[in-house]
């Protein structure tokens, strides 16, 4: 009655100790669902690959990762006063467990700071708590711009600045090293010492060239996708079938008494909306033309039917209705024999809003 990820434990390590070899001084990203594994695992994962440093999303993130990852711990997220206070429970949210949470988490918060005024407002109230200062890019998301180095560098002295954070668009959208080499020119111009920068999405060649370039920084790539979903392989989502009922054509079915298209079975599967399955094909999908297919159906009302991540002898299969919260209706038409009940069927699932039922590692 699940969906199920299973995990090939070794072969899932295997890349991660790869990544750890093309990326040296990785800094482990774990955020959100966890990349599908969850917040916890990729911690213990991060302890295991011995990383001294390991990323989160949010303040509200750290919860699940400080107590397993024992090293300092990096929010990705520009730190704002509305977040948190300061003064009080600047390690995460004002829950009962706040003040536990910064016992544990003491000295190895690293928080991002994007806007002078919140660095400002960190100095001032903490005793030179850690900082990485995040700079504009061309993602145009957060970060200080060339204007505000001055006051930055004025407000310095009052934290531990652990170095410079630049968050870059994918490696698809063209060359990083021009965008990179133009922030260390403006901080050395504005009299900044660059000595450390953390990265997001440098290739491993452009990782190699900067550091041929620059000896003297030490750069920190920031990884989570090419990190733990780089194999594939390494990991299956799938999902039980829960009930098959053999329909003929023109039969209704389903709260709004559809027909079935022709002749066949209706499959209930494990997993809905609740888990993250979604009508539309998960855009990590390798086959564009199934995914244009699919969007330009224009959803489920318009064509009657769109097609579904779950596998049925080898083809992905026809949702005869869209998702419920648990569980979703497939139509198979008679040519193909239907799965048996209790069966586990193949999912694609777009694993960063994928909810799991169960994670299994094996
Ligand atoms: C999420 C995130 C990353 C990691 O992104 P991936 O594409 O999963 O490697 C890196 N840097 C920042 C600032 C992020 O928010």
């Amino acid at each position: 009655m699940a969906l199920t990820l299973y995990v090939d434990t070794q072969r899932w390590r295997d890349q991660l100790d790869a990544a750890c070899r093309a990326y040296p001084r990785i800094v482990p990203v774990a955020k959100g669902n966890g990349y599908g594994f969850g917040l916890e695992r990729l911690a213990a994962e991060a302890a295991r690959l011995g990383t001294d440093t390991l990323a989160v999303g949010t303040y509200d993130e750290l919860v699940a990762v400080a107590t397993t990852f024992p090293r300092d711990l990096l929010v990705l997220t520009p730190f704002r006063s509305y977040d948190t206070a300061p003064d009080a429970a600047h390690a995460g949210p004002t829950t009962a467990t706040g003040s536990d949470l910064q016992d544990t988490i003491g000295d190895r918060l690293i928080r991002t700071v994007s806007r002078p005024d919140d660095l400002a407002e960190l100095g001032d109230a903490l005793d030179r708590p850690r900082i990485v200062v995040e700079l504009l890019t061309s993602m145009r998301r957060h970060g200080v711009g060339v204007d505000d180095l001055p006051t930055v560098a004025k407000r310095l002295d009052d934290v531990r600045c652990e170095g410079w954070a630049l968050h870059l668009p994918l490696p698809v959208a063209g060359a990083h090293k021009p965008e990179v080499e133009a922030w260390i020119n403006r901080l050395r111009e504005a009299g900044l010492p660059v000595q450390r920068m953390w990265v997001s999405h440098l290739t491993p060649g452009e990782l190699d060239e900067l550091g041929d370039a620059y000896p003297e920084i030490e750069f920190r790539p920031r990884v989570g996708t090419k990190l733990w979903l780089a194999d594939r392989g390494s990991y299956e989502a799938r999902a039980h079938v829960l009930d098959v009922h053999p329909v003929r054509r023109g039969d209704r079915f389903g709260y709004r008494q559809r027909r079935v298209p022709g002749d066949g079975h209706l499959v209930v599967v494990s997993g809905g909306t609740t888990h993250g399955i979604a009508v539309e094909a998960p855009s990590h999908v390798g086959d564009f033309r199934t995914r244009v297919k699919t969007l330009a159906l224009g959803g489920l009302e318009a064509a009657g039917r769109a097609l579904s991540p779950y596998t049925i002898a080898g083809k992905r299969r026809w949702f005869a209705e869209p998702p419920h919260m648990q569980v979703s209706v497939l139509f198979l038409p008679s040519s193909v024999r239907p799965p048996k009940i209790g069966d586990e069927l193949p999912v694609n699932v777009g694993m960063i809003f994928t909810r799991f039922d169960r994670i299994v590692f094996r």
